[in-house]
Formats: C-alpha cells, structure tokens, sequence
C-alpha cells in the first residue's frame, strides 16, 4: 500500500442556487458522518463560484464549525448562481483548486441545474485533469491518484420538484410558510368577509400551490400541471358562491407562480381578482408571498430529512470508486433511496417540456399518483354541494374521536364530513368520543359546520381515553341503532383502536356492531400498527424542536446540561427524531431502556466534553423511557457528578406537544387518510359487507389492514406496533453526537 492510500479522503460540500431551509442540517451531517469516518470535508463558499475561485473559499469544517447551525434557515456556506462554472474554463479553474486539496468526491446540494453541472463536470473531469497535466499546473502523481470525479446529488429546492425524491429539501418548510400565510389571511379575511387571492412559489411545479390549498383549506387551486377547463372562471365564480351560501365567510384562491391556462398563457393572480371583484362583486385582495416562502427556521421534516440525506451521501462516497455512476440521494416513503442522478433530473425535465406542450394529462401523470388523488381529494371537498345526488335513504355514517389529543383530529374529521356528503351520505359527529357514544350525543354535520376545522388544533368533537367496558357494550349498541349509524369511522390513538377492536370482537353477540369500522391513525406518539406516521406526530416533533431551539438559546450564557422529556408514552419516536431534528446529544428511548452503567458512561462523556470546552449538552428521555431512572433522577445524577463543571436543567415539555395547530403535512395526511376512509366505508355499504379495519400510510402507499390482525402487528403490553421502522436511524443519531473518547 502506498502512502498516498492511507491518507484521509477528501471530500467537498457545496450549497448551489436557490438557498432552502434544511441545507444546513444537511452540511452539518456531511461534515460530522464524515468526520466520523475519518475523512475530511472542505467547504466550497458560494457554490461553484467558490470552487472556481479557491483559495479561502474552498476551507476544511471542523465537528464545531457546523455547531447551532441546525435550527438557521438559509444555508452557511453560501450558495450563488456562477456564470464562470458554465465555461470549460472555469471547470478547469475549479478543477485545480480542487485538486490542490486532494478532492475528488463531492456533496452537490441545489436543484436540477446545480446538480445538472455537476454531472457535466464529472464528465469531463478526466479530459481537465489531462489538460491541467499538460500545462504543468500539477504533477503526474496528482493526475493519476484522482482519475475521477465522484457526486452525490441532494436536491436543495423548496419547489419539490425532483423526479426520483418524495420530497426535497426546503419543500416542507416552504409549505410551513405558506401554510401560516393561509392562516392568517383566512381569519383577517373572515372578519371582513373577504376573499384573497395568494400567489406561491414553485415555478413548474404545482406542488406547494396544491399541498397549501389543502392544508389552508382554500377554495380553489390553479396549479401549472392540470391547467382549469375552459371557461373556468365561470365554474370558480360558481363554486365560491355555494361556499359562500353553505357558511363559509372568506374565500380563498391559491395560485401557483407558474400557473397557466389550457392554452398555456399565464394565469395571473391579479387577473383572479378582478374576474372575483368583477362577478362576484366581492371585495378582493392578493397577498404575493414571494421570498417569505423561503425564509425563516426550517421545519422538524426538513431537519431530521437533511440529516439523514447528508449522512447518507457520505455513506455513498466513501464507497464510490471511479467507475460508479452519480447518484442522488433522496427519500422515498420515509427511507433514504439513492438512485442514479442523471435521468431524475433529465425526467425533472421532461414534465417542464410536457407543460410547454401543453399535454397536462402526461404532466399530472409524471407527478405521480399521490399528486392526482390529491388534486381529486382537493376539488370534492371545495364544492359544497354533493357529485352526486342524494340516494332516498342516504347511509349514515359516524365520526368520533377517541384516546389523548392530537393535532390535525380536526382536520380529518372535517374532511371525511365533506367528503362523505359529497358521495351523498348523512355524516353523524359523535361528541365526546365513546362516552358520548355511550350517552348518545350525536348529531348530523353539514359541509358548513365543519367549516374552519382544518387549521384548529384540538378537537371540536371532543375525545376521551375511554375504552367502553362489557358491561357498557348493550348502550352502545342501542346508540348506534337508535342513531341508525351504518358506518363507522373512528379517528383517534391506542384507546380508539383498542374500542373498535373491541365492538369488533363483539359483533356476534351485538347485531348493532355488523357494521362497517375503520380507525385512522391519530395521535402524537406514533405508536399505531399499519402506518408510518399517525396524524399529531409531526405537529408535535416541530412544537418539540421549537421548544428545544429555545431551550439551546437560553442556555448560551452558561455551561448547562439540559435533560429534555419529551411525550410517546412507550413509543420513543418523538424523542428519537427530536434528538436527530433538534441536535441532541443523547437520547433515551423506551424502547433500549435505562441502565446504570449507560448513564456511567454518559457522565463520563459529559465531564469530558464539557471539560473540553462544550457550553451546552443536550439530552432527550422518552417520557417512559425507564420507570425508576426518571427525568429528574437523572437530572439530580448529572447535577452531582457535573459538580462545579457544568449545571443541569431540566424541561417537562408535557401538553404544548399535544396543544398547537396542526403541520401542513398532519392536515395533509388527514386529509388524504379521511378520503381513504370514506371510499371504504363507501364500498362497504354499496356492497352490503361490514368488514373492520385500520388505515395507514405504510411504504408511501395508503393500505386497508383488518382489525383482526391488529394484535398480530402489536406489542400489547407496551402497546406499539411490533415493528417500528425508524428505530434503523439509531445509527444516524449516533453519528451527529460527537465520538467518545475510550
Ligand atoms: P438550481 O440548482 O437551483 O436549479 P441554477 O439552475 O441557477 O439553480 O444553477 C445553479 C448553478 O449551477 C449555476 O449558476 C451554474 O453555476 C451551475 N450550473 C447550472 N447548470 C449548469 C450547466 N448546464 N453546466 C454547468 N454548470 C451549471
């Protein structure tokens, strides 16, 4: 072995044009994955005008340099548009100084175009290494130990864009922006009775156009791939006037930046608002949101995402050999996917050049199949009145919540009441879950009462923890059959499940009961089989991460220990994917437990670290991580072995996780999970059968499971499912916490 091949490899990082919250978590995970392995990672300052220009734009991160950068929006090294990187010459230029560090593997994050000069120069990287040989501007060894350019491409976009990726970074906390703008808007417009139109990023893509309409509850979505029929103006007009006659007090209209007509001339948000000043003679105003979509903290999503996205395309090059082809690294369905990079953007492409040819059927196909339902599920539930006429005998179906409180109930709720009207079925609310079920406190909603449900936390319906005993199984039954309920749909936590479960069980000996049942996972701990998120959890990772960002500011003056416990009762999701989103240093799960010579070793690692200069230390406990070595004990056992050192807080998050207004993506999912439920509740009673079920979201695609099999996919004593996919990014975790000296 040479002594070139022990020396540590070299890699580069660079944020290239347009900034995105979450590109910085995702330089701080390149920096520290790598660190971890021994290599080294260099900066490159403004994108590739860095690279072209060298010298102190090109600098090596340390593990510290890449401290508190987690909760900034924007992105630390800089990020720029560089004419000089499109020219051979400035590749050449680039390719030098890159050489004269030894780099020959880069992380690329930007969008298609970065990531599109990436390609290329890789491509040529072995033709301006020869160039530069010959020149004599480096030496034959240099040229033959770097035969090659090695990428792995994140996508920095908040447009989510990007064939090949669920999702790209930035896109969720866009959506967050957008999502707070509707909000605001909705009551001011409210108050006066107004309608407005809002203009949103997202140049070709409707995505942030279509997920805000949903999570905003507005009333109309122009989006660029699915263009409104002809004479669209009519039928919006049309739409916001029996909203209006059904109770809603505002209007509002989202139109995406590029969105178009039929014939593909631009649709402009001032033009909606005079076709709505001029025909509905309401008093109209446009909000351009612009930069703001941008800015500010990103959310807990695009955190955690970062995170797992930079640490795995350092994974991706430190394996790479000259010969592997670029790969981008995205998400599919919650997991890490690395696929090659050059026909994701080129497919990226083709979608711009299938709206340009005006063939929107193909366009809303590339987008995938999520992106149609949505777009489905969006239209039913603006249109107040039903698609289809009322039967003579109309199915009733219930709602009703049950177990603790999570954020987005409502949401769900109110799009399964819409919904459910729309297929021309009478929806029941049931008010305070199976205590109300119990004592009959049921009533029928209409499309105006459930009006303002999507963007309230809480739950208007009420909900308790209460599963019905045997005993109170005969007034439930004549509750059901009082109330005539057909269907019902349960949406709530373990309790909820564990109740439907029961009337299930049940149904022999309660005639009432042979009806058709689905449960709809909600709640914060994410703790329910069949699905990959409940609705309330990412609610309540962004209200945990807030509060940590807090924590980690108020802590700056000091050398502190924080102990942070967070909620998931036996479920250690929040506190895991807090600690990976938030920047914990060490995070205590139920499910691994607590034990005495673990926590030796932590104090031991604490006395360390703070002894080598550290001024805060992060900790996070599951709530019921261990029943005797509790938050405060623990505080108490690293207040006494810290001694003058460092002192130690302690913070009981508690309710705020369960309080709070729900994420863009809880309303979304509720919303998507709610349509699911009433097209089973749907096919049920048109085919006159009453099967029992739960839903989820379980790899990306929306799936029906039977109620029976639910104690086959559980853990009843500590009552979560058996498998519990996220526990894998254990080993992320463990890479952003600094190494232990042994
Ligand atoms: P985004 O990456 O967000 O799509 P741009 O398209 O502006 O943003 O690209 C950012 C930078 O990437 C450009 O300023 C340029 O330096 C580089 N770049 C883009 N396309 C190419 C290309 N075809 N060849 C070389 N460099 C490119």
């Amino acid at each position: 072995m040479s002594e070139t091949d022990t020396l540590p490899l070299q890699i580069g990082v660079l944020t290239s044009g347009g900034d995105a919250q979450g590109m910085n978590a995702a330089v701080r995970a390149v920096v520290r994955a790598a660190l971890h392995a021994g290599a080294t990672v260099h900066a490159i300052y403004e994108g590739y005008q860095g690279m072209v220009d060298g010298g102190d734009r090109i600098r090596p991160l340390s593990w510290d340099d890449v401290g508190s950068i987690l909760h900034r929006g924007g992105t630390m090294i800089g990020t720029a548009r560089c004419l000089a990187f499109r020219e051979r010459t400035g590749r050449l230029r680039a390719t030098l100084n890159l050489l004269q560090r030894g780099i020959d593997r880069l992380v690329v994050i930007g969008g298609d175009g970065s990531l599109t000069g990436a390609d290329t120069f890789r491509r040529e990287w072995p033709d301006l290494v020869a160039e530069l040989l010959q020149q004599g501007a480096i030496d034959a060894d240099t040229a033959a130990r770097h035969p090659a350019l090695m990428i792995a491409g994140l996508v920095g976009s908040i447009d989510n864009d990007m064939v090949g990726t669920d999702m790209t970074i930035g896109a969720d906390s866009a959506l967050h922006r957008i999502t707070e703008a509707i909000d605001a808007l909705t009551s001011t417009a409210a108050s006066h009775q107004r309608s407005f139109v809002v203009e949103v990023m997202g140049r070709h893509c409707g995505y942030l156009a279509l997920m805000s309409a949903i999570a905003g509850g507005a009333d109309y979505v122009l989006i660029p791939e699915n263009p409104p029929p002809e004479g669209w103006e009519a039928q919006m007009c049309e739409l916001l006037r029996n909203g209006r006659a059904a109770g809603r007090r505002d209007s509002i209209v989202v139109v995406a930046e590029g969105a178009i007509d039929r014939q593909g001339q631009p649709i402009s948000a001032d033009y909606v608002r005079q076709v709505l000043e001029s025909r509905l003679g309401e008093d109209t105003r446009v909000t351009i949101l612009g930069h703001v979509q941008r800015g500010g903290t990103p959310s807990a999503f695009d955190r955690w995402m970062s995170t797992l996205l930079g640490h795995a395309a350092v994974q991706e090059l430190l394996t790479a050999t000259p010969e592997s082809e670029p790969q981008l690294i995205g998400m599919r369905y919650n997991r890490v996917c690395r696929i090659p990079l050059m026909p994701c953007v080129q497919q990226t492409r083709a979608v711009a050049e299938v709206i340009t040819r005006r063939d929107y059927a193909q366009a809303m196909a590339l987008r995938g199949g999520s992106f149609t339902e949505m777009f489905q599920i969006f239209q039913a539930m603006a249109e107040a009145l039903p698609s289809v006429a009322p039967p003579a005998q109309p199915q009733r179906i219930a709602v009703l919540h049950g177990g603790g409180l999570a954020p987005g109930m409502n949401t769900a709720a109110r799009a399964a009441v819409r919904l459910g009207l729309d297929r021309g079925h009478t929806l029941l609310g049931v008010h305070g879950g199976f205590e109300g079920l119990l004592n009959g406190r049921i009533s029928t909603l209409s499309w105006g009462d459930v009006e303002g449900w999507t963007a309230t936390g809480g739950a208007e319906l009420g909900t308790t923890r209460q599963v019905p005993s045997v005993e109170q199984l005969y007034s439930v039954a004549r509750a059901l059959e009082t109330h005539h309920v057909n269907g019902l749909l349960v949406i709530g936590g373990w309790m909820a499940y564990e109740a439907a479960y029961r009337l299930y069980s049940e149904r022999d000996r309660y005639p009432a009961f042979k009806i058709p049942i689905i449960c709809l996972p909600a709640t914060i701990d994410n703790n329910l089989p069949g699905s990959d998120l409940s609705i309330g959890a990412d609610t309540a990772l962004n209200d945990i991460v807030a509060a940590l960002d807090r924590i980690k500011q108020s802590a700056m003056a000091a050398r502190r220990c924080f102990v942070v416990e967070t909620m998931g009762r036996h479920c250690g999701y929040l506190a895991l994917m807090s600690g990976l989103a938030g920047g914990a240093e060490r995070i205590y799960l139920p499910e691994e437990g607590i034990t005495l010579k673990g926590l030796q070793a932590d104090v031991e690692h604490m006395i360390a670290s703070f002894r080598e200069g550290r001024r805060l230390y992060l900790t996070i406990r599951g709530e019921y991580a261990n029943d005797h070595y509790t938050t405060d004990f623990l505080c108490r056992l690293f207040e006494e072995e810290g001694g003058d050192l460092f002192d130690v807080r302690q913070a009981v998050l508690g309710h705020i996780q369960q309080g709070g207004n729900p994420s863009p993506f809880d309303r979304v999912l509720a919303t998507r999970l709610a349509a699911h439920c009433i097209d089973f509740l749907t096919g049920e009673l048109e085919r006159g059968t009453a099967a029992g079920a739960f839903i989820g979201l379980a790899e990306g695609k929306v799936t029906t499971f039977p109620l029976k099999q639910m104690p086959d996919m559980t853990d009843t004593r500590c009552r979560r499912p058996l498998h519990q996919w996220w526990l894998d990014l254990r080993a992320v975790m463990a890479a952003m916490a600094r190494p232990r000296q042994h």
